[in-house]
């Protein structure tokens, strides 16, 4: 599929009518490259019943239309159904480039997606820009995060990319912009549906969400056992903030992979990271290395976490992380 410039997709996630903020942050971000390249924003979304999300609210966040396609089969994710439709609306509509966040469901929809418009993906992308010629221009983290490459696909069309959360900033909804809303047309189209979602568990309901936290207290293999990650836990509390962990501290099942935080965990970018018992192996900082503030409390001055730590406690964790959760309740009482 080749074309001139046209417009700049942004898929809505959306759960129980809420809206990811990576979405948010997406739009922002599009309409960014939109401006600059006399194109239009468009958010696309996905639902069963649309009525649950604010439409009115991705206008005033960037997007000129929102595309709504709805059906039964689109309750809630599902690789399959996903795919089928988001295809048919590329292959009817034909926009320029296409936007996901990098959540757990986009990761799993834009390979596939990739793969049926026999296009390329730059995934988990930090920056996305505008290029006259070449379109989108993708800037993502390459090894372990230690170099930054900048991604072209100027043949295939559209241009994917996923991105990952807050590497945008949200933008300020205008409530003074103007859409409109479109619905697509699925008539006759065939959508496969071979998963049956039996229930939805929510793991950690009510906490923090660790990617959208603005404050992540993270224990390793230094926290030494279980019962002891509730140290942990009261700290990341008592900072309104959410635990993580290392691989480490997972793979010796003390707490979820949930809070696995790295390479082969999730990616956070928050305003202080704190670390604590984790000796900052390479696969441990591509999780986190983005993060404005990294805090280290490690017993082992050598440990390599203080290479990338903007503040370094070297000490025993079950000294210094009682006392700063008690400094910082003080504080915040
Ligand atoms: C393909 C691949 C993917 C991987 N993906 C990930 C990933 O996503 N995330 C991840 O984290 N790792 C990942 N790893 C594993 C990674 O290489 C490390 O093994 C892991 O991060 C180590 O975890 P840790 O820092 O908790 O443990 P360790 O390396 O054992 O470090 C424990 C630290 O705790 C300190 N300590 C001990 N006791 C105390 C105390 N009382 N007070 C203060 N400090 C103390 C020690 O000095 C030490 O520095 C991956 C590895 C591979 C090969």
């Amino acid at each position: 599929m080749t074309q001139e410039a046209k417009n700049i997709w942004v898929l809505v996630d959306h759960r129980g009518g809420k809206v990811a903020n990576v979405t948010l942050e997406a739009l922002g971000l599009a309409r960014k490259l939109a401006d600059a390249s006399s194109q239009e924003v468009w958010a696309v979304l996905l639902a069963d019943d649309a009525g649950s999300v604010d439409t009115e609210r991705l206008i005033a966040c960037g997007a000129d239309v929102v595309l709504v396609a709805e059906h039964p089969k689109l309750d809630a994710y599902r690789d399959d159904p996903y795919t089928d439709v988001v295809t048919h609306l590329v292959k009817s509509y034909e926009p320029a480039a296409f936007i996901i966040g990098a959540t757990s469901s986009g990761k799993s929809l834009a390979p596939r997606l990739a793969a049926r418009l026999r296009t390329g993906l730059a995934s988990e992308c930090v920056d996305l820009e505008w290029d006259g010629e070449k379109g989108l221009v993708a800037v993502r983290p390459m090894y372990g995060g230690n170099v930054l490459a900048t991604v072209e696909t100027p043949e295939a069309r559209p241009q994917l990319a996923t991105l990952r959360m807050k590497s945008a900033p949200r933008p300020e909804p205008d409530t003074s912009r103007t859409g409109r809303v479109e619905k697509a047309d699925l008539s006759g189209l065939e959508i496969t549906d071979r998963v049956k979602l039996l229930e939805a568990v929510e793991t950690g309901g009510g906490e923090v969400k660790l990617e959208e936290a603005d404050i992540v207290v993270s224990g390793g293999r230094g926290v030494g056992k279980p019962e002891n990650f509730a140290l942990i836990k009261a700290l990341a509390d008592a900072c309104r903030g959410a635990m993580g962990a290392s691989r480490a501290a997972v793979d010796a099942g003390w707490v979820p992979y949930a809070h696995q935080v790295g390479q082969t965990g999730k990616t956070v970018s928050p305003k202080v990271y704190i670390a604590c018992g984790i000796s900052g192996a390479i696969q441990h900082l591509a999780g986190m290395k983005s993060s404005d503030i990294i805090v280290a409390i490690n017993k082992n001055p050598d440990a390599p976490i203080f290479k990338v730590a903007t503040y370094g406690i070297v000490g025993d964790l079950f000294e210094i992380v009682p006392l700063l959760t008690e400094e910082i309740k003080k504080e915040t009482a």
